[in-house]
């Protein structure tokens, strides 16, 4: 059992970061480095190695070394899976140092992440590593030559970069990191230039848990250099990426010459649809969570509300006084419910977007400004349009921010159309107490994720990911480990054996 104190979490400056290559921690070649910035003060929390593309290239190599000739594929699946189960451990062992780290670094909410993103964490390197526990292959015979054995087996890719986003930093390396490892290939993880603090410490967590040198690297720095020189570069066999669908669409450019493996969890618009027959007190919660958890920055969002017309202005009205009376404050506070946005650049396009909801034909119910908090902080209100259209920026683009357009519609068909109406095809809800009806559109909307009168659940069991523009490929679940590993088909003549 985990002891946690009781006291409220204080601000810290944390340690330099330095990148982590063939298992020492050094600085950037040549000795460049980035600020993060604590979105609620605005203040630097500390400087981290700004990776060059040379540095990028040793992290490949120390990768493959340890690939090709190391114990880490080579190592008994049952020893791999101990050192993951490790890891988990240690993740809670550490988890009020890595809650702060993401508070500060990104303004998560430090309790969701303590109750609710570390334990998903430390699940996804224990569900992994039980599967890693079981050899993963097979034995047949042909039926025209009793003499010929088939063996199958599956083996790793070889090295995987992750490359990963500014929001949910750790969950979003864990669920590539856990089931790369398990199948024995080797890591370089570059996180987000805006979010590297949780990466680091998750590195030291890799190489105290007893992950060999060179299986596990990180490197912090932008992604346009380093990206690109991973997503390029000929030793990496595989692009595990989650992040928008803008880069997403260069990543799978450049990676064509070498023919990479990849997975794209990219953006998303999910629908959010409230039937009339609803529990609407429970649906307007759902609705307020479904979007506005961790100020928006959330892939999937319910970031457009439909509404039937019988229940449309009584939903409207109780949905726009939740989100006047939100708590916006530091997210160290566990009476904050909205924090900061997580950055200068993600604050300034979020209202970009509410001015655009504002110049369109919308009834503004809640929110459209920002506050300073103490004088400080990059906060913007819980932001409600209601009478919006399907047509309209505000409900076609993703905002990843807590803005809201809510939409009227009548009866089933109108919702699947206006539900399908959108690039994306990440996740969606339906609140209703038909279930019936529930699973009759959970089977005609396009998304990779449905959730029937609830929204954020998610598991290590669970396959996430996406339909249309929203990405392909699964993380989470036994689905995952599909993606990095490649089968091999063995053919033996034991006639002459
Ligand atoms: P982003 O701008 O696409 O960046 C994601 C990562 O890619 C960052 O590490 C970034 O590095 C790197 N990158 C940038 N340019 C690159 C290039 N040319 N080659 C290779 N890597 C490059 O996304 P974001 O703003 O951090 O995250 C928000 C987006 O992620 C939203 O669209 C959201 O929906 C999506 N997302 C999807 C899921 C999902 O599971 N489907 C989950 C969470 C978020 P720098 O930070 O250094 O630029």
């Amino acid at each position: 059992m985990v002891q946690q104190s009781t006291a409220l979490p204080q601000r810290k400056r944390m340690p330099r970061g330095q990148l982590l290559i063939d298992g020492n921690w050094r600085d950037a070649s040549d000795g460049s480095m980035l600020s993060s910035i604590d979105p609620t003060t605005e203040e630097t929390v500390t400087e981290f190695a700004k990776a060059t593309v040379t540095d990028a290239d040793a992290a490949v190599e120390a990768a493959r070394r340890a690939f090709e000739t190391g114990a880490w594929p080579r190592m008994h699946h049952e020893a791999r899976a101990k050192i993951l189960f490790r890891v988990a451990d240690l993740l809670e062992e550490r988890v009020e140092e890595f809650a702060l780290r993401e508070s500060m670094d990104m303004g998560m909410p430090y309790r969701d992440f303590v109750d609710v993103i570390m334990p998903h964490c430390a699940g996804l390197f224990r569900f992994f590593g039980g599967i890693a526990m079981h050899a993963m292959g097979g034995a047949y015979r042909t039926s025209y030559e009793p003499h010929i054995r088939i063996l199958t087996r599956r083996e790793p890719l070889g090295v995987v970069a992750a490359i990963t986003p500014f929001n949910f930093p750790l969950a979003l390396t864990c669920s590539k990191v856990a089931p790369a490892l398990a199948a024995g290939n080797t890591v370089v993880h570059k996180p987000a230039s805006d979010t590297p603090l949780t990466a680091l410490a998750l590195a030291q967590v890799m190489l105290d848990a007893g992950v060999p040198e060179g299986v596990y690297n990180l490197i912090t720095g932008p992604g346009g250099s380093l990206g690109d020189a991973l997503v390029k570069h000929p030793l990496v066999d595989k692009i595990a990426f989650t992040g928008s669908t803008a880069v997403g669409q260069t990543i799978m450019r450049n990676g064509a010459d070498t023919l990479k493996h990849t997975t794209m969890e990219l953006g998303g618009k999910s629908p959010n649809i409230v039937f009339a027959d609803a529990d609407v007190d429970a649906a307007v919660q759902t609705a307020f969570w479904g979007v506005f958890w961790n100020k928006g920055e959330v892939c999937v969002a319910g970031s457009r509300l439909l509404v039937e017309r019988p229940v449309y202005d009584e939903v409207v009205e109780k949905l726009a006084r939740m989100a006047q009376a939100a708590v916006l404050g530091d997210p160290l506070d566990p009476r904050t419910q909205v924090g900061p946005i997580a950055s200068r650049a993600e604050f300034d396009k979020v209202q970009r977007y509410i001015d655009a909801g504002k110049s369109s034909k919308t009834r503004l119910v809640a929110g459209g400004g920002t506050r300073r908090i103490n004088g400080k902080g990059l906060f913007i209100e819980p932001t409600v349009f209601a009478d919006a259209t399907s047509d309209m920026v505000i409900s076609r683009e993703e905002i990843f921010g807590p803005v809201l357009p809510v939409i009227a519609f009548q009866g089933e068909e109108e919702a699947v159309r206006i539900a399908n109406d959108t690039p994306y095809g990440l996740a969606s809800g339906i609140q209703t107490r038909d279930l019936g009806r529930a699973l009759r559109l959970a089977d005609r909307i396009d998304a990779g994720t449905v959730w029937i009168n609830t929204w954020h659940k998610y598991h290590p069991g669970g396959p996430f990911g996406g339909y249309k523009m929203s990405g392909y490929g699964r993380e989470q679940g036994a689905e995952a480990l599909e993606s990095y590993t490649q089968y091999k088909s063995i053919w033996a003549n034991i006639a002459q054996a």
